[in-house]
């Protein structure tokens, strides 16, 4: 007799929850494919695809393992929501007991909530996926006015004693950021990763026939290239360490027209549903790293650093200052996405490559996203909410805990600098350091104001300007002030009138 129900949510496919641990014939396990959750943003095709055929996997994977399974397929009711479905379901079952693990979305938190005043007796039980907790992270900026990435990093290191040697860091550093910005080398032979192939054309088609409205394309559904389980996922992940995690330090920042990821990683959708255990992750990091001396320490700390630092951290962040933080906007600014975004068509290099791979692949590394998309749509004046809608939906990690995040705070400092010291913004002189995307395209990133020069580079002058109200006594930006103001009036006016006529004319560029 089935007595409750334990929900399983499409991101939290953790095989070592310790719920599995036991098999109970009083408790069935419940998976459901639904359109709300398809639907809220406009999600990649590959995102979809990639969270119901890892369901569909895991739930047969518990069924065979003897636990009781339901499993409610896109196509098998006309509900919308998951509440309703789920609800449907307790009333033909007649279950009243709900147990999930706490979600990680205030909004599906929220959501689930409701479930009480239907009438069903509804508990939170932990992911056991994250290292950290938001308590932790209260704890530690309570009556601060920045959270600063570093204080969390560090205490998470002490506190795991991951890439520590007693009370010390390994390599006499807590922080290796200064050797992470080599751009690739002419004669370098890119490592190629390993990728997965996976038959995902059932599910694929199923989705089509629902009629969810998606982003993006998929290629070849018959080999779908993201992991789809935990095995998969470790064999990325093992396959890197040996043939990549080496160049990661060194090329962490760089970007070329040659390639769609470089030497990252690709495991954050296999960590945000929460297939691979972050904890696992850098232990296994660490173990590779002391076992072979080839791997410098800029590449271990610079990898652990991204999961054990700045994922840990935008958790935290999220909990803190939701629902507060989905509105802000320091700046004030309330441009539209150029129409371009969704299609890639612009004459802008370094916007092409990363936005068409982001349609194609489903994916950019962290410096395409924050120095090359995010840099200009902050410098264009793009409202924040266009812009976490875009991202929530095109990349196959996107969630809003760590999406909205790492947008609106990290890249488009809306949150007045809780996050960032200074706005992530540059000219073409940084991305053209990083990579080779200057040198392939139309405009001229050594220019400033001609008709065809780079529209970064008045972009940010005038971003100064137009913000120096609320920028001028950022200690950190003294030097591009000095700079803006040794400039001749003449000079400035110019850069004024370049930029307003590229922010008037975003949609041609
Ligand atoms: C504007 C913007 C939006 C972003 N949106 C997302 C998102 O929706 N989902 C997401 O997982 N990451 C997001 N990131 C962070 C980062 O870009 C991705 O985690 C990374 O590109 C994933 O690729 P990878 O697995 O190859 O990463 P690697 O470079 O190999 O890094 C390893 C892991 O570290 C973690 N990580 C690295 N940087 C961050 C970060 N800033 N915040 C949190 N975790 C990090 C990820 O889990 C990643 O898998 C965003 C960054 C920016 C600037
Ligand atoms: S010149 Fe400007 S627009 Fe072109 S790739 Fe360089 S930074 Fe991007």
């Amino acid at each position: 007799m089935v007595k409750s129900f334990r929900i399983i949510l499409g991101d939290q496919l953790n095989p070592n929850h310790s719920w599995f641990k036991v098999i109970n014939s009083e408790i069935t396990y419940v998976f459901i494919e639904c359109k709300g959750e398809g639907s809220y943003a406009p999600h990649h095709i590959q995102k979809v695809v990639g969270i119901f055929y890892s369901m569909r996997q895991f739930a047969n994977t518990l069924k065979k393992q003897g636990h009781n399974v339901i499993y409610h397929k896109i196509l098998e009711s006309k509900e919308i929501e998951l509440i309703d479905i789920l609800d449907s379901i307790c009333q033909k079952k007649g279950v009243q007991n709900l147990y999930f693990q706490h979600p990680d979305e205030l909004r599906m938190l929220n959501n689930l909530k409701l479930l009480r005043t239907r009438g069903y007796h509804v508990s939170f039980s932990s992911t056991e996926h994250f290292i950290s907790t938001p308590e932790d992270f209260h704890e530690t900026f309570a009556g601060k006015k920045t959270y600063l990435m570093e204080s969390f990093y560090r205490k998470l290191r002490k506190k795991t004693g991951i890439l520590m040697q007693g009370n010390q860091p390994k390599g006499g550093k807590w922080n290796f950021d200064n050797l992470n910005r080599n751009k690739i080398p002419k004669d370098h032979l890119l490592q190629k990763p390993y990728l997965p192939s996976t038959d995902v054309t059932e599910v694929y088609q199923e989705i089509i026939k629902a009629n969810l409205p998606t982003i993006g394309s998929i290629g070849d559904s018959k080999t779908f290239f993201w992991p789809t389980n935990t095995n998969q996922a470790l064999a990325i992940f093992d396959y890197w360490l040996k043939h990549q995690f080496k160049f990661f330090g060194d090329y962490q920042d760089a970007m070329t027209v040659n390639d769609w990821s470089l030497y990252h990683s690709r495991i954050s959708f296999a960590l945000n549903t929460k297939m691979l255990d972050p904890y696992t992750i850098c232990r296994r990091a660490e173990s590779y790293f002391e076992e072979n001396e080839h791997i410098p320490i800029n590449a271990a700390e610079g990898f652990i650093r991204q999961i054990l630092g700045w994922r840990e951290y935008m958790r935290g962040i999220y909990w803190e200052r939701m629902p507060k933080f989905s509105k802000e906007n320091f700046f004030e600014h309330s441009k539209k996405l150029p129409d371009w975004f969704w299609n890639g068509e612009t004459k802008m290099k370094c916007m092409e490559h990363s936005i068409k791979q982001s349609l194609k692949y489903a994916y950019a590394h962290h410096i395409q996203r924050l120095m090359v998309i995010g840099n200009f749509s902050l410098l264009a004046g793009v409202h924040p909410d266009q812009l976490d809608f875009w991202f929530l939906g095109i990349y196959i990690d996107a969630f809003q805990w760590v999406e909205i995040t790492n947008t609106r705070g990290m890249s488009q400092y809306a949150d007045g600098g809780w996050i960032a010291t200074k706005p992530y913004v540059s000219s073409a002189n940084y991305i053209n350091k990083m990579g080779d995307y200057c040198q392939n395209c139309s405009y001229n990133y050594k220019t400033k104001t001609d008709s065809d020069s780079c529209p970064f580079n008045a972009l940010y002058w005038d971003f100064f300007d137009r913000h120096r109200k609320k920028l001028f006594n950022n200690f950190r930006l003294g030097m591009v002030y000095r700079t803006y103001e040794k400039m001749k009036d003449a000079q400035k006016e110019e850069l004024r009138e370049r930029a307003q006529y590229i922010m008037q004319n975003l949609e041609a560029l």
